[in-house]
């Protein structure tokens, strides 16, 4: 979620912002816009690339020293030109941009249409900026104070910058959960969602904190919490060189997104999962409720590591809410002649919304009946757009061609329906509901605390680096996650790799295993586990080399294995989220030591757009 710049100070703002906004391109985003005042408040805004604003606005009247520049990646209200940033006010006065998600807007926009308000707009940020400005005129209060008292109303995650017509002198921004860095420079203030942009221009830069609000002058910044009292800014050096800024600091945008991961399943989670109150809310499917709960069968469609959601999904589906479930390919699904009766639910899973398989699959099943779910991470995709309902992954941009946090987001939003739907169709007993809420809620904990094994995993990945063929096995709901492991190596490190459901390699893939084999085990403790061992038992006696991902204290698997990753136990429907992120790293980091680009891997595309 994606990128701001703004300028305050003696210099052209539109250049320095218009650069600023390409440096924060590699972030990934839909369309852009600024904001420029000068005599007037002047805002251009468009759809696509940062170059076809620039396009779109030569000759106008770009002079001002003070501006706000944003490139979109839409959560609420598809990417065009009326949905882009910045947002003026009802009332003219103010602009703003807005970098993540106001989970309580809906309720927000209700008290401001009774009062009068309307909106060009389909985005939340235009409903915080309009109560910011309600709160402003009845208040009659300054510009800080009304955003101070809007900021605690609101809930979600947020960076705001915003410009006053009557206040031409000051920039007023605010941010909890989004990033926001302040750069330092004689007389004047640059404002960016990282250093990317500033760097240039000064390498004094104050990061501000969440429930920080800031007051920018050409040559004073005020922080104050939402109290109203002042904060010390705290001015840090940069050192970092601008490849590293945009990276945030790793060494390839894949580690950056496995490293996410945390934050970005509770972005998934947040405003939806509500464990105390014991409820999920997904206004997306709200309306289809009834037809999924009522489906005679479900059938998931995707391609590639969605694909592997999609399984896993079948597993918690299945067992959740007692509907048959099927996964397909897409390009299969599409081309097979399949049976499709009216109000069979189909749930189309996507990181893109533009996998062309998926795409045509959808729209054929569309025309015969079935009802489309979409789970997709990009906001207004082709795919959004052609299903019924659905609910986006919030995942933010993935830049690494690796599908990573995208997976663990579909995993979280699939478990969450299937959740729901269980709840509602009465085929979960109560206690269990309320524990997995509760569990789901911890995932992100859980996930964390496996990164921090990443040493060890390097270790591991160093040793058998050079291996041309390796084995990826588990059971039930790990299954799917050896699959998902196997696909990831085979990207990454072009490995020969496969995946198989742990018995079923007795009937095939037993026949590669000897004493150069990598075998890895998914092997954390479930309803499979005893059988799971066993199968380790098998590979063992026949010398293969034994990776397994376990949990604590599990010492029959650590006996068998040569190198074992422990992670934090979770129930066996959400443990996939968990088991998955040591393979992503042994993945990456096999990648690596092997001096691939990871990040474009050869052959391979981003979004699949051809069938
Ligand atoms: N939620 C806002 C929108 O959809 C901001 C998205 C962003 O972070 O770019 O417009």
């Amino acid at each position: 979620m994606c990128g701001i710049v703004a300028y305050i100070g003696p210099r052209e703002a539109y250049p320095v912002i218009l650069k600023g906004l390409k440096r924060l391109e590699y972030r990934g985003y839909d369309s852009a816009g600024v904001a420029l005042l000068n005599s007037g408040l002047k805002v251009y805004k468009k759809k696509g690339k940062v170059a076809d604003l620039e396009e779109s606005i030569v000759g106008k009247d770009l002079h001002a020293n003070i501006g706000i520049g944003h490139t979109r990646w839409a959560t609420h209200g598809e990417p065009n030109d009326r949905n882009a940033h910045p947002h003026l006010s009802n009332g003219g006065r103010l602009a703003m941009i807005h970098n993540g998600i106001i989970e309580n807007y809906a309720a927000l926009k209700q008290e401001l249409l009774k009062n009068g308000y309307h909106f060009q707009s389909d985005t939340d940020t235009e409903v915080l900026l309009n109560f910011i400005e309600y709160i402003q005129v009845n208040n009659n209060c300054s510009l800080e104070e009304a955003v101070r008292i809007a900021l605690k109303r609101v809930v979600g995650a947020y960076v705001i910058v915003l410009i006053d017509q009557e206040n031409p002198d000051t920039l007023i921004a605010a941010r909890k959960g989004s990033p926001l860095v302040i750069g330092i420079g004689k007389n004047e203030h640059f404002l960016a969602s990282d250093a990317s942009p500033i760097i240039e221009y000064t390498k004094e830069v104050v990061y501000v904190n969440d429930y920080e609000v800031a007051i920018i002058k050409p040559d004073e910044l005020i922080l104050k919490n939402l109290g109203n009292e002042r904060q010390t800014p705290y001015i840090t050096k940069l050192d970092m060189e601008l490849a590293a800024i945009e990276k945030g600091g790793y060494d390839h945008f894949m580690l950056k997104e496995i490293f996410e991961q945390p934050q970005t399943i509770y972005d998934c989670l947040r405003g939806r999962l509500d464990a105390d109150l014991g409820t999920i809310t997904m206004s997306g499917i709200e309306k289809y409720k009834e037809q999924i709960m009522n489906a005679n069968r479900i059938v998931m469609v995707a391609c590639g590591t969605s694909w592997h959601a999609g399984l896993v999904a079948e597993y918690i589906f299945e067992e959740l809410c007692r509907i048959n479930v099927e996964v397909e390919y897409a390009s299969e699904f599409r081309y097979r002649n399949p049976v499709i009766n009216k109000g069979d639910v189909i749930i189309a899973i996507s990181q893109s919304g533009e996998t062309a398989d998926t795409l045509v699959a959808i729209e054929n099943a569309k025309k015969q009946g079935a009802i489309i779910l979409g789970v997709v991470n990009v906001v207004g995709s082709s795919i959004s757009r052609v299903s019924d309902a659905g609910a986006y992954t919030h995942a933010g941009p993935e830049i690494g061609v690796a599908s990573t946090k995208a997976f663990t987001a579909q995993l979280a939003v699939l478990t969450m329906i299937a959740l729901k739907i269980a709840h509602d169709r009465g085929s979960i007993d109560k206690e269990r509901y309320h524990r997995l809420l509760h569990e789901l809620n911890d995932v992100p904990d859980k996930v964390k605390a496996t990164l921090e094994q990443h040493e060890h995993i390097k270790a591991i990945a160093e040793k058998y680096k050079d291996s041309t063929d390796s084995l990826f096995l588990g059971r039930g709901y790990n299954f799917p996650v050896a699959l998902e492991g196997a696909l990831k190596l085979k990207e990454i490190s072009y490995i020969h790799a496969e995946g198989y459901p742990a018995a079923e390699m007795k009937h095939g893939p037993i026949a590669l295993v000897d004493e150069k084999l990598p075998v890895v085990f998914v092997a954390t403790r479930d309803s499979y586990h005893e059988k799971v061992v066993s199968n380790m038992q098998e590979i063992r006696a026949r010398k293969g080399r034994i990776i397994s991902v376990i949990n604590e204290g599990d010492e029959q698997s650590t006996a068998l294995s040569n190198d074992v990753i422990v992670v934090p136990e979770a129930d066996e429907i959400l443990a996939p989220m968990i088991s998955v992120i040591p393979l992503q790293l042994l993945s990456y980091y096999v990648g690596v030591a092997r001096g691939f680009d990871v990040d474009k891997p050869r052959n391979l595309a981003k979004s699949v757009t051809v069938e």
